[in-house]
């Protein structure tokens, strides 16, 4: 099947129009006209190859809503019409340990990321979300509630259970100071999940101009990290950080915030690696982690979570004509808090 896509050719090149082949759905798979997908920052650092091992053309996109639009005969879960969602998975080999847990993210025979991953049916490469529509099989297809805004719930596919699982991974929540470090669109969606956790939530921001956008999506309280009074009164405050931030920083500053036995998980995935000297962990029982997504079990969760919470995201609904001028605002910081590709402008 054509598809309408938008793609990147090389590291170098901006996203341009272009046509991709989606499968005929098999006996599992579920079509689905994609509606919304959120601009997600993986996805420049991946149609850029900050990370290296990107497939051109490239085409990303991972956090998609959209409405089905053909079922194989063996599909249960979804009927022609109805809403679905497909986040940073399309499959996994689903017999490991972890897929049997409901990690898929985390399958030890490698998961199939919804772009730049190989793709099992055609030996090529995944396509993204900038696309008209996708092919996924219905059991990494998650469901979504009617009376939803969607072009708000879209980012919840990446930005959401990206903190989502973290948080309740470390089991945050009341009695907890927490920071969230870096407000874009994971560290907006970690704000307002600490927040409903019942944590008491510091935003931790290189930028100034956030701090009442941060207390209005419900933290108690601003620190400007370039201000060096106002980092050292927070010297031993956390319990728990999550950080969130896209370029390279100093991790140690953060880990000097914590708490004795304090958790700083890293979720944000600068290209370059960071430097933490062993004594920083040593001196007060440290710890430093990561976090990939979520799997599927939990990634359903969330929605539930957030659709019963009244939860989803602070969103600018972009042209996809627009996407490489949405990519430079988002290199800025400048983004309240995701774009989102309205799909209809393709
Ligand atoms: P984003 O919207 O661009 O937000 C990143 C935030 O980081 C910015 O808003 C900014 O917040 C802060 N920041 C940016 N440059 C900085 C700098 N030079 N120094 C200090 N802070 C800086 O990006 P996103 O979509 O939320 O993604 C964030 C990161 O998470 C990316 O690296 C992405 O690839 C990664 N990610 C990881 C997973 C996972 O599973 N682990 C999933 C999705 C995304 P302030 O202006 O408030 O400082
Ligand atoms: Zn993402
Ligand atoms: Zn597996």
């Amino acid at each position: 099947m054509a598809t309408k896509a938008y793609a990147a050719q090389s590291a170098t090149a901006p996203l341009a129009p272009w046509s991709l082949d989606r499968r005929e759905p098999t006996p599992h798979d579920v079509q689905i006209d994609i509606l919304y997908c959120g601009v997600c920052h993986s996805d420049l650092h991946t149609v850029r190859n900050e990370w290296g091992g990107a497939v051109y053309p490239a085409v990303p996109g991972h956090e998609i809503v959209g409405r089905v639009t053909k079922v194989g005969n063996h599909v249960k879960k979804f009927k022609v019409g109805d809403l679905a969602a497909v986040g940073c998975l399309v499959d996994s080999c689903r017999e490991c340990a972890n897929c049997k847990e409901g990690l898929e993210q985390y399958c030890l025979n490698g998961s199939t990321g919804t772009y730049n991953s190989k793709d099992k049916h055609s030996g090529g490469v995944t396509y993204g979300g900038y696309s008209k529509q996708i092919v996924v099989d219905e059991d990494f297809i998650l469901t979504i509630k009617e009376d939803q805004p969607l072009e708000a719930v879209a980012p919840l596919l990446c930005a959401g259970i990206t903190t989502y699982s973290p948080l309740r991974h470390w089991k945050v929540g009341e009695g907890q100071k927490v920071g969230i470090l870096g407000l874009g669109g994971l560290g907006h969606m970690g704000v307002k999940l600490a927040a409903s956790f019942g944590a008491e939530v510091t935003m931790l921001s290189h930028s100034p101009s956030k701090e009442a956008d941060a207390k209005k999506l419900g933290a108690h309280n601003f620190v400007l990290t370039k201000d060096e009074s106002q980092v050292k009164k927070m010297t031993g405050y956390f319990d728990f950080i999550l950080d969130t931030v896209s370029a390279e920083h100093d991790y140690n500053m953060y880990l000097s915030m914590l708490k004795t036995s304090g958790t700083m998980v890293c979720v944000g995935a600068p290209p370059a690696p960071a430097k933490i000297p062993a004594f920083n962990l040593i001196m007060g029982r440290k710890s430093i982690g990561g976090s990939l997504i979520g799997g599927l079990p939990e990634t359903q969760e969330m929605l539930d979570y957030c659709a019963s919470k009244n939860i989803v995201s602070d969103v600018e609904v972009i042209d996809i004509k627009y996407i490489n001028e949405a990519y430079e605002r988002m290199l800025k910081g400048d983004v309240k808090y995701r774009f989102v590709i309205d799909m209809a402008t393709l």
